[in-house]
């Protein structure tokens, strides 16, 4: 086992920390206050090489390991949380599809823009009545000659209104709803794709998150992503991983928390002692056991080996500690703690998020006791 980082990891973990100080530590207040989404923030991190930091140079990507994307995913949600999942969601979940799912042809189209950052992708799985029950989707794509006629809503649709490709799943046979799920490529500006309104989040708020409608909304065959009936199981797959982008979203969320302590420790008179120093190491002591979770679970992935257990525990514990720890990075604080400026409000609500999305708490119990007893038998 190795517990060093590589020259390399250490050189992008420090270019992320000075990217995100210089390019979103200034308006991080301003855009959560507003629920501004910058594309600005997005095209710099495209610029950096960092949009498509996983997949092979030949398609346009970093060809880094899952391990340097997480900590590259934990440095940005370190300062800008909404930042972090932007990039997640486009990574892991909707360029990953495609990188695993998609022909060459949709490789070359669709993944290599998103790779290099001049696309932006979104992942649309949730509906009105299917959040954690997700096989319970209703959205229908049915087949007219040589095309798949989607209708139906998706609902908290991350980078929605901005993203430029949604991978989309919806119902094409009449089997029980998971093997009828089939999963497409939709590019923005086709007709009969309708952004909704925007939601008016709790937290990680600069990041959009919309309703899409499809309204007999006309995609080629060439856009369905892998065979029909596969839509259920790509879209699993691709929580599986997303989940350790969600880890490493709330470790940086603990660690920019504890940061802001650090600073307000250091400048105040109020703080010290005792109490000071033993809540400030038991975070410490928290956020590291998160970080080595969710570096393992990255660090499977990118060996090829299993990770779909070790990624529901990173995230499970990840985001149980990232409200934990900002819990008492308020409470730490006192009243300066209720504050905007404090930062460890924005902080405490972005985290709470994190228990939410990709999979709630709750269902990450079940797919963790449910592997358990598949390795027991
Ligand atoms: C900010 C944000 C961004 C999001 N982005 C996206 C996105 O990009 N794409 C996308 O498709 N979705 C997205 N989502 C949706 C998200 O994945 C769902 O909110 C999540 O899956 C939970 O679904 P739900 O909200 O409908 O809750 P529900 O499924 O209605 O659950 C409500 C409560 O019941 C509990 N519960 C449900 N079933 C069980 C069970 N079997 N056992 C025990 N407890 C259970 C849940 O844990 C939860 O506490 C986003 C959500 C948020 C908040």
């Amino acid at each position: 086992m190795h517990f060093s980082y590589t020259q390399d990891q250490q050189d992008i973990r420090a270019q992320v920390r000075t990217f995100a100080l210089a390019k979103m530590e200034p308006t991080s207040e301003e855009r959560d206050e507003y629920e501004r989404f910058d594309r600005g923030i997005y095209d710099g991190i495209g610029e950096m090489g960092w949009s498509g930091l996983p997949w092979p140079q030949a398609i346009g990507g970093g060809g880094y390991d899952f391990l340097t994307y997480a900590m590259v995913i934990e440095e940005l949600s370190r300062i800008c949380p909404s930042t972090g999942v932007m990039l997640s969601v486009h990574t892991s979940l909707a360029s990953w599809a495609i990188h695993t799912y998609g022909t060459e042809a949709q490789k070359q189209q669709y993944l290599r823009p998103l790779a290099q950052g001049t696309k932006l992708g979104a992942y649309c799985l949730t509906e009105s009545d299917s959040g954690s029950d997700a096989g319970a989707m209703r959205t229908t794509a049915t087949h007219v000659g040589d095309a798949y006629v989607l209708n139906g809503s998706k609902l908290f649709v991350t980078n929605g209104g901005e993203a430029e490709v949604y991978i989309v799943f919806a119902i094409t046979g009449t089997q029980k709803e998971t093997k009828s799920c089939t999963a497409f490529i939709v590019e923005k500006g086709r007709e009969g794709l309708i952004f909704g309104t925007k939601e008016n989040k709790l937290g990680i708020r600069s990041s959009t998150t919309i309703e899409l409608r499809f309204e007999g909304c006309s995609v080629p065959l060439g856009n369905r992503l892998g065979p029909e009936g596969e839509g259920f199981r790509i879209a699993m797959r691709s929580l599986d991983g997303g989940r350790i982008g969600i880890a490493a979203q709330a470790t940086g969320i603990g660690q920019g928390a504890l940061d802001a302590v650090l600073a307000y420790g250091a400048g105040s008179g109020s703080l010290g002692g005792e109490q000071f120093y033993a809540h400030v190491s038991e975070m410490a002591t928290h956020i590291e056991a998160a970080r080595q979770l969710t570096y393992q679970a990255a660090w499977r992935k990118g060996k090829g080996l299993s990770y779909g257990k070790q990624a529901a525990i990173a995230k499970l514990f990840a985001s149980d500690m990232a409200v934990n720890v900002c819990l008492r990075a308020v409470q730490l604080c006192g009243v300066w703690g209720c504050l905007k400026e404090s930062k460890v409000e924005r902080y405490l609500r972005d985290a709470k998020v994190t228990q939410i999305y990709e999979g709630t708490n709750e269902i990450q119990r079940i797919v963790i006791s449910r592997l358990l007893l598949s390795e027991s038998t």
